[in-house]
């Protein structure tokens, strides 16, 4: 069916709206948008935080394709799990493969693994990507049908202490972000352990079944694992009386998971053991986790997760036994969550100086002024397709430069330039070959002023960027007054916000 939007009105010069006949506007598919200039800082300030993480901590970037056979995710994620069964984009082509566009990024990651012989690499694998899923669920406020996610592959390594340190990577992906999260961690056993476990949930929900919402009632036949997630006020409430899945641990799973909570507790990030997290997918053993954010008690909105899938590889047709790691944060909620905040993200293009020109013989010159300019690194904008000068000028407001150098007639035949300064709007002629050198030590000074506007005692509202000297020093000062006006609150109390960090000062 196409969608084609009819457009009923359209404005005259008047800005009266009238019919207008015979015209469709095309829009974009249900549940999936543009993401548009103005909103691509908070796009790459996630994706620089992700990209910085898998370098610190030796993730290779890795593309896989949008499509894949089904079967890759049939089999990987599991057929029983709604993903699968009803929200995958899957089709055939006119070749008769039969494909499907990536709802989730590990299995299609582990498929690589297998096929390009990774395991003989030194292992684990480290594997980091970033890129859009795919899943045609219900459309709803935060949900989209193309939604973007990225995340971290450690494939080939049992060892608990990766399990710890993944989930240090995720949470430092949010705070470097400034956003504050608390990790909800969990296990779920092997298949053996957690066999007994379906069997005590069942047994447990069954005579409930009539007060359960319906897609529990499926779950309990199909998948009861996934009892525990429902979001459902009616089925919210048997939860704190279910069977958990600690007491149903074997003793491998136990000392398992126990090492991973013994390093996190020496990692000091917050974590609470929420045994009622169980993830969605079928491929999960032991460790799982979830990100929600401090503000989001019942993870409505988990901004991320993961866990490990130690047979994965396996059902994918890989080598038996071949451990896997990882998890991936969902960009559309983080983004979300920026903005919720009010979190400042750096403008990804803020010209600072803006070259205008007046008359044919300027435009020419200023066109290699530019391109000198660009070169050099300087943030610089310009509107070459502009003749009048008021146009131009009114343009480098907008883009809020400092700067603006304008070559008329009169600058080109005496050799100069001007150099006008936007806040006072004060205009200076400049030797024009001078100009780089000229132009360098005037948004020095401009950017040394501003670090000291940022930093002066008096300044109310709190900068966003401070030099990392400063705020130490700052914050050291907020130290030194709670402890002399409260001591006891600041050292008895055992306060969060001092605990660990005292040998930093
Ligand atoms: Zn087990
Ligand atoms: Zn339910």
């Amino acid at each position: 069916m196409s969608r084609l939007k009819k457009i009923e009105t359209d404005k005259d010069s008047s800005g009266v709206k009238k019919p207008r006949k015979g015209r469709k506007e095309m829009i974009n598919v249900t549940g999936m948008r543009d993401i548009l200039p103005q909103d691509q800082k908070y796009w790459q300030a996630v994706s620089k935080v992700a990209e910085k993480v898998a370098d610190d901590y030796g993730y290779g970037r890795i593309e896989t394709p949008i499509l894949e056979y089904t079967e890759v995710f049939a089999r990987g994620i599991g057929k029983q799990t709604d993903i699968v069964e009803k929200e995958m984009y899957a089709f055939e082509d006119s070749g008769g493969d039969n494909l499907a566009m990536r709802p989730e990024g590990t299995a299609a990651i582990i498929r690589s693994y297998i096929q390009h012989g990774m395991i003989n690499q030194i292992q684990p694998v480290k594997l980091f990507y970033a890129g859009p899923m795919f899943r045609h669920d219900k459309p709803q406020s935060g949900r989209y049908r193309q939604f973007y996610q990225f995340g971290y592959e450690a494939i080939g390594e049992p060892n608990p202490a990766l399990d710890a340190q993944l989930i240090l990577m995720g949470w430092n992906c949010l705070n470097e972000l400034g956003l504050e999260s608390v990790v909800q961690v969990n296990s779920i056993g092997c298949p053996t352990c957690r066999e007994e476990f379906k069997k005590a949930l069942v047994k447990y929900y069954k005579p409930k079944t009539k007060q359960l919402c319906e897609s529990c009632q499926r779950r309990l036949i199909k998948n009861p694992l996934r009892l525990l997630d429902c979001k459902e006020e009616g089925c919210q409430k048997f939860k704190d009386g279910a069977p958990q899945i600690l007491d149903y641990l074997d003793e491998e799973c136990k000392k398992h998971f126990m090492k991973v909570l013994e390093y996190l507790d020496e990692l000091d990030l917050p974590y609470v053991l929420n045994s009622q997290i169980v993830r969605g997918l079928d491929y999960y053993t032991r460790t799982i986790f979830e990100y929600w954010s401090n503000d989001d008690s019942e993870g409505k909105s988990a901004m991320g997760g993961g866990g490990r899938y130690d047979g994965l590889a396996e059902i994918l047709g890989g080598r038996e036994n071949t451990p896997g790691v990882g998890f991936s944060m969902g960009m559309d909620r983080i983004v979300s969550k920026l903005r919720e905040k009010e979190i400042n993200v750096t403008e990804t293009y803020q010209p600072e100086i803006f070259v205008a020109q007046l008359g044919e013989s300027a435009k020419k010159k200023t066109f290699v002024v530019y391109e000198k300019l660009r070169k050099k690194g300087f943030k610089v904008a310009q509107a070459f397709y502009k003749d009048n000068l008021k146009t131009q000028l009114e343009l480098a407001n907008k883009l809020k430069v400092k700067f603006t150098l304008i070559l008329g007639q009169k600058e080109v035949g005496e050799g100069t330039i001007l150099v006008r300064d936007m806040e006072g709007g004060i205009q200076e002629v400049v030797d024009f070959n001078k100009i780089e050198n000229d132009i360098a030590k005037r948004l020095d000074k401009w950017h040394q002023q501003k670090l000291e506007k940022f930093t002066a005692p008096e300044e109310g509202d709190m900068p966003e960027v401070r030099p990392k000297g400063e705020k130490r020093a700052k914050d050291l000062e907020d130290f030194n007054d709670e402890a002399d006006s409260n001591f006891e609150g600041a050292y008895g109390g055992g306060d969060a916000m001092f605990s660990g960090d005292n040998e930093d000062y």
